[in-house]
């Protein structure tokens, strides 16, 4: 059904937020390290309308019903399913005395869900720019993220970082955006593989998510404890050549990998950050082999999927490949030549047929632009 099917009028206007893909420096956020992350070219498209009631109607392509609330009735979880994302982006605007008023919003998607490349921020950044574009509102791209992560902790309850909102406003075509979790800064790397004959092949490896709450928040806490025992604030204070020498000092066995991820990983992105700049791409690619394995065997948060979808990716001739996102399902990325990325995903594809695994879907992620005004 079309907009004007809906809610019987022509939209005001339509605004559009991509997900995201991180390159490298995974499980680094909440160790204040750095994170790499590029706009991918699947997108959540809102068009939207004002209304003079105070009242927002949401409705999404795929889903059937129309959501209605009103804007000074919301609180925390008054709204829940997938319209607690726009509610939530509304009851912050409110909470924030930005003066939005009534609206109504149709989704139309094609990122896909659950699958890690973060349609949860892309549907919360539509949302926002979508009601402050109504309003006439201006906010720097990189606070809309923060309220957007705002809405996610304190609406949705979703414990999340800031890494995936200040993507989906902050990130340009044809560069990656090196995030400094520490000191907050953001860089524009220049990141275009076609540019270079290659293609960055997203692949959704369809595992299903084993545990991954649980497990997360005792990575997090294994984080913590070592950074209290070194006596430093997070664990971006210790630099790899201190790596030893920390390690030494520390008592529980597994939190010593967790503590050798962290830091090899913050090394490693800052390394691939250089490369990037410096033009030497295909040089990236071992450092994203060797992150994938710093995730297998020190973080252990990768899958059978993952591993395998990494190690054929590579024997098929891949420049360099890694898991990416929190682990236990999601996707990997594989960075190939571009005339052989058709033979390096039907490799996969035949992999996990053999293994007896879901069939895997896949894109090519060419590194696009952060949210914006569509018309
Ligand atoms: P991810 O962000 O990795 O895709 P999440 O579990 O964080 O996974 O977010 C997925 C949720 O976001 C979905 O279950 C749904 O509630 C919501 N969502 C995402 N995109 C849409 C959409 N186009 N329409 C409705 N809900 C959506
Ligand atoms: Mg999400």
């Amino acid at each position: 059904m079309s907009f004007a099917d809906i809610f019987g009028t022509a939209p005001d206007g339509s605004w559009r937020a991509p997900g995201r893909v991180n390159l490298i420096g995974e499980h680094t956020d909440y160790n204040d390290g750095v994170v790499l992350p590029i706009a991918l070219p699947v997108e959540v498209v809102v068009h939207a309308s004002a209304r003079a009631d105070g009242r927002i109607a949401v409705s999404s392509v795929g889903h059937d019903a129309v959501i209605e609330f009103a804007i000074d009735e919301l609180a925390p979880h008054s709204v829940d399913g997938w319209a607690a994302y726009p509610a939530g982006a509304v009851w912050v605007l409110r909470e924030s005395g930005y003066p939005i008023g009534g609206a109504n919003l149709l989704f139309d998607s094609d990122v896909p869900t659950g699958a890690g490349l973060s349609s949860s921020a892309a549907l919360l950044c539509a949302t926002f720019v979508a009601l402050l574009g109504l309003a006439e509102v201006e906010v720097e791209p990189a606070e809309v993220a923060r309220l957007a992560q705002r809405a996610e902790n304190q609406y949705v309850g979703a414990p999340v970082g800031l890494m995936d909102q200040t993507a989906s406003m902050c990130c340009t075509a044809g560069h990656a955006l090196a995030f400094d979790i520490r000191s907050g800064s953001l860089d524009q790397i220049p990141f275009d593989p076609s540019a270079d004959g290659l293609t960055l092949l997203v692949v959704d490896v369809k595992a299903p998510h084993r545990h991954a709450d649980g497990e997360y928040a005792a990575r997090r806490q294994s984080c913590e404890r070592a950074a209290a025992q070194l006596g430093v604030p997070a664990l971006r204070s210790v630099s790899v050549d201190e790596l030893d020498a920390a390690l030494a000092k520390l008592d529980d066995e597994v939190d010593r990998r967790r503590v050798r991820h962290v830091v090899t990983e913050i090394k490693r992105t800052e390394d691939a950050i250089a490369l990037m700049k410096a033009g030497r791409l295909r040089d990236v690619g071992p450092l994203f082999n060797a992150s994938h394995a710093s995730l297998r065997d020190d973080f252990e948060i990768t899958v059978p999927e993952l591993d395998v979808a990494v190690d054929t990716a590579l024997a098929a001739g891949a420049v360099g490949a890694r898991m990416t996102g929190g682990g236990f399902g999601g996707c990997i990325i594989a960075l190939t030549a571009s005339d052989e990325a058709d033979a390096v995903l039907s490799a996969i594809e035949k992999a996990f047929a053999e293994k007896g695994f879901a069939a895997p879907s896949a894109l090519a992620a060419t590194p696009s632009d952060g949210a914006s005004r569509i018309n």
